[in-house]
C-alpha cells in the first residue's frame, strides 16, 4: 500500500451499474499501457444501483483499483474531492466514469508534464451531447471567463493530469463548496490545455439534471467572482441617480410648465415596482454570498467516508485522507516562517522565537 504510486486515476461514479464493466476493462488497458505502478481510485457517491457491490468486487480481484465509498450521495464535485484526498501518484488524472473522457488522452498527456507542466487540462473541441446542454456549457463558460476574477480557461472541465503538488494545494483548500476546475486554475504553477473529442456516455443516464447543472453554474460564479454584489450596487446607484433626475425634471416642470399634465399615479406605481424588484435581486445576491458563507462557518467536512477498499487494512474512521497531515504541515510551516514557538503544552499557546535571526 505505501509503495510509490506513479500515476493515480480518481473516477467519480454515482448509479454507473450500466456502463461499470466497459468502464474497468479500458482502465486495467489504460494501466496496463502506461507502465509502472498505477493505481484507480473508484468513489462511489452513495449508489443505489449496484455500483457500490461492483467496486468491492473488483477491488477484491485487482489490487491496483482502490475504493473510497462515500456514506451517502455527495455530489460529483465532492466525490472527486474525496478522490484526490486518498490519490497517492506522482501524477494524477481526473475523469468522468461515464467513458466520455477517454483515459487514454490523460496517457498522452503524460508527455506534457514530462515537458515540465505541472497542469494538463483537456479542451473539449466538439461535444456529442444534446444542444441545450451544448448550449448552456458554451453560454456558462463565456460568462464565467468575463466574470471571474482569475483565469478560468474555456469549454475545460475536470478532466485533466495534475502533479502531486498541485493536488496537494487543492486539498488544502478548506472550502466546502467545491469547483475543481476553477480551484485548480487558481493554484496557478505551468498549465496548459490539450483539445479532444467529447464522445457520447457509452451506457446510462446522464446524472446531471438542469438544476445540478445550475447550481454547479453558481457556484462556480459566485465562488470566483465578485462581480454579482458589484452588479448589485451599480444597479442601486443607477437607479437611484435616475429617479434623482426625474425629480429635478419633475420640479423644474411644476415651477415653469403646466402642472396639471404631470404624469401621475401609474407613474409613482411603477417606479415603486421597478424598485421593489431591484431590491429584491439585491437582496438575491447578497442571500446567495451569506448562504455560502454559513456553509463553510459550519466547517461541515466536505465528505464521509464510509469504507476504504485496497488501502490495507484501515478502516474508514481510522484512514486520515491525506489533508489532515497536509493541514498540519502547512500549519507548521506557517509557524516556521512567523518564528513562532509553542510556550506551553498544547496547539494553542505561542510565543516569538528569539533564537531565529532577524526579529
Ligand atoms: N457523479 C457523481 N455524483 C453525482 C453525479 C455524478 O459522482 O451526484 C459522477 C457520475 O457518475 C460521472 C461523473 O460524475 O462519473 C459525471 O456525471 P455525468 O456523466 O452524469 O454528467 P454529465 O457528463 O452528463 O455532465
Ligand atoms: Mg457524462
Amino acid at each position: 500500500m505505501n509503495a510509490p504510486v506513479e500515476l493515480s486515476f480518481v473516477i467519480p461514479l454515482y448509479n454507473e451499474v450500466e456502463v461499470f464493466d466497459a468502464l474497468a476493462q479500458r482502465m486495467r488497458s489504460a494501466m496496463d499501457a502506461a507502465g509502472g505502478a498505477c493505481e484507480t481510485i473508484l468513489v462511489d457517491d452513495g449508489s443505489t444501483d449496484g455500483t457500490r457491490e461492483k467496486i468491492e468486487r473488483l477491488c477484491a480481484r485487482d489490487q491496483r483499483f482502490r475504493g473510497v465509498l462515500l456514506s451517502r450521495n455527495f455530489g460529483h464535485q465532492r466525490a472527486v474531492s474525496a478522490g484526490l484526498d486518498f490519490a497517492r501518484g506522482r501524477q494524477v488524472g481526473i475523469l468522468d466514469g461515464d467513458l466520455q473522457d477517454p483515459p487514454e488522452v490523460l496517457l498522452a498527456f503524460r508527455e506534457k508534464l514530462a515537458e515540465g507542466y505541472d497542469v494538463v487540462y483537456a479542451v473539449r473541441q466538439q461535444r456529442k451531447e444534446n444542444w441545450w446542454k451544448r448550449l448552456c456549457y458554451w453560454a456558462f463558460y463565456r460568462l464565467l471567463r468575463s466574470v471571474a476574477s482569475i483565469h478560468i480557461p474555456l469549454d475545460s472541465g475536470d478532466f485533466c493530469l495534475m502533479t502531486s503538488r498541485v493536488v496537494k494545494e487543492i486539498r488544502a483548500m478548506p472550502e466546502r463548496h467545491r469547483f475543481i476546475r476553477g480551484m485548480r486554475s487558481w493554484v496557478g504553477f505551468r498549465q496548459t490545455g490539450m483539445a479532444y473529442n467529447r464522445s457520447a456516455r457509452a451506457a446510462g443516464r446522464s446524472k446531471y439534471s438542469l438544476s445540478k447543472l445550475l447550481l454547479l453554474a453558481v457556484d462556480g460564479l459566485l465562488t470566483f467572482s465578485e462581480l454579482p454584489v458589484r452588479l448589485a450596487t451599480l444597479f442601486g446607484v443607477t437607479v437611484s441617480t435616475l429617479a434623482f433626475l426625474w425629480g429635478l425634471a419633475i420640479l423644474v416642470w411644476r415651477l415653469v410648465g403646466d402642472a396639471n399634465s404631470l404624469p401621475g399615479f401609474a407613474t409613482v406605481a411603477c417606479g415603486m415596482f421597478f424598485l421593489a424588484g431591484v431590491q429584491l435581486i439585491c437582496l438575491g445576491i447578497l442571500g446567495e454570498y451569506i448562504g455560502r458563507i454559513h456553509n463553510e462557518v459550519k466547517r461541515r467536512p466536505v465528505y464521509i467516508v464510509d469504507q476504504l477498499l485496497g488501502f490495507g487494512d484501515a478502516r474508514a474512521e481510522d484512514a486520515e485522507p491525506s489533508t489532515a497531515i497536509d493541514e498540519l504541515l502547512t500549519e507548521l510551516e506557517q509557524l516556521r516562517r512567523h518564528a513562532l514557538i509553542p510556550v506551553a503544552e498544547g496547539r494553542d499557546c505561542w510565543q516569538e522565537d528569539p533564537t531565529v535571526a532577524g526579529l
